[in-house]
């Protein structure tokens, strides 16, 4: 059966399933978006790529060298290795917008570059293939006899005569194969497209409030994406949380993980600070006030480890606590800017990201979280700030000790 390809292989196309030989492939072109335009800052970026990619491939089985030349980034395989693990590692790896299995070619005459090229065209493709193409070529060194249009002219004249169900279309092909004449010729016409985003840890280092639920854990994948590093604080309360509960969470920041890189999870213990707020407030305040503790103990640990944000996964309207007045009241209490990459996705589209990246599933389990325990039955959703501070001065007595108990008893997990 001839297969007709519509899909055109540009990063946001995936034309994985497309390759027949992956054994034909020891070294893949790594393709970068946004570090491309850091200017004079490029390298730093491009360092933290290479060294995000090679702690990716350090889990994965065999050898590889990541390097770079000057505008690109290369991944040589130095053993046996499996192509789909090594492919799905650096798909993990914020900064990769695109992954290119190569072949790399001595210079030699243009004549080894033809058959190269036949040679590669059949071990990819069935010789129906059937679409549409064109050849791409680059001269980056000037010391071989063919320049780029040349080159363009004769490798795909030569590929047409093999395959006679594919023609030429410069403007919309469906495929590209691009010949890249560097220290050596590169020859690629795949590109699997990897996450986009920036190297973890180049935009900096935040705090992520995760909770077992489905918007926080996407919130920090979403800010890791930008660049961001994190470090994540759960408030657990048991023994009205369950160990179990804890579990979810150290399972979902392991999922995350493997984007953002290492992740200081910690754990405090809110147990009687939400029994004292229970205790002592009015109910229809209860999350306000609780969510205002979070915000300032979560600022201490921020301040402390050099995070310069904090971030949740909160969404305006999806609960009372997260109408505009609601967000308000509770930033007040934090000097820190609080990133909310989800403020304004409705849940479906949450609910899309979390089952791309992993997390669903896990998020989903029924265990309980500390804001669902103690909650009113009707919160207040348009609190106002001076009532609330005057319902926390009645904490006034009881909250220092609390609040250095529950730093006392912190403990910290790394992911
Ligand atoms: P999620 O699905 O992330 O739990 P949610 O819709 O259930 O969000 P809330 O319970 O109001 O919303 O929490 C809003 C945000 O507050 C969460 O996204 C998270 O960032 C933070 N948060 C809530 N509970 C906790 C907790 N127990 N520990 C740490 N952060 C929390
Ligand atoms: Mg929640």
């Amino acid at each position: 059966m001839s297969r007709n390809f519509n899909l055109k292989n540009k990063p946001e196309h995936n034309t994985e399933s497309r390759i027949m030989n992956k054994e034909i492939f020891k070294d893949f072109l790594i393709k970068y978006a946004e570090i491309g335009i850091k200017g004079k800052n490029r390298y730093l970026f491009e360092d933290a790529l290479i060294a995000h990619i090679q702690s990716a491939l350090s889990r994965v089985e065999g050898k590889f060298s990541v390097y770079k030349t000057p505008g690109r980034i290369f991944v040589s395989a130095l053993e046996e290795f499996d192509f789909d693990e090594t492919v799905d590692a650096i798909k993990h790896v914020f900064g990769v917008a695109g992954i290119c299995p190569i072949i790399r070619l001595e210079k030699g005459d243009p004549e080894d570059l033809k058959k190269s090229t036949v040679e590669y065209m059949h071990k990819m493709y069935e010789d129906d293939l059937s679409c549409t193409f064109k050849v791409f070529a680059r001269r980056e060194s000037k010391n071989y006899p063919l320049d780029s249009m040349q080159i363009n002219a004769v490798v795909g004249e030569v590929i047409l005569g093999e395959f006679p169900n594919l023609k030429v279309d410069v403007h919309h092909p469906d495929m590209i194969v691009y010949v890249e004449v560097r220290d050596h010729i590169y020859l690629y016409s795949e590109i699997i497209p990897g996450p986009g985003g920036m190297p973890v840890g180049t935009g900096g280092h935040a705090m992520l409030l995760l909770s077992g639920g489905i918007d926080s854990p996407v919130a920090g994948y979403m800010i890791a994406k930008r660049g961001v590093s994190l470090d994540a604080v759960y408030f657990h309360a048991p023994p009205y949380t369950s160990e179990r509960a804890l579990q979810k969470v150290v399972d979902l920041a392991k999922i995350i993980s493997k984007y953002t890189g290492p992740i200081k999870l910690h754990v405090i213990n809110f147990t009687d600070i939400q029994l004292a707020i229970y205790e002592k407030c009015p109910h229809d305040e209860l999350t306000i006030i609780m969510r205002r503790y979070m915000m300032r103990i979560a600022q201490h640990l921020a301040e402390e480890c050099g995070a310069l944000a904090l971030v949740t996964g909160e969404s305006v309207g999806q609960v009372a606590s997260q109408t505009l007045a609601s967000l308000g009241c509770t930033n007040e209490v934090t000097d820190l800017p609080v990133l909310r990459p989800l403020i304004a996705f409705d849940k479906q589209d949450i609910v899309e990201i979390s089952e791309k990246i992993g997390t669903y599933e896990t998020s989903i389990l029924p265990y309980e979280d500390c804001c669902t325990i103690f909650v009113a039955k009707h919160p207040v959703t348009k609190p106002l700030r001076k009532i609330i501070e005057r319902h926390e001065g009645n904490l006034s007595e009881v909250i220092d000790d609390l609040l250095k108990a529950a730093y006392e008893t912190e403990r910290i997990i790394e992911i």
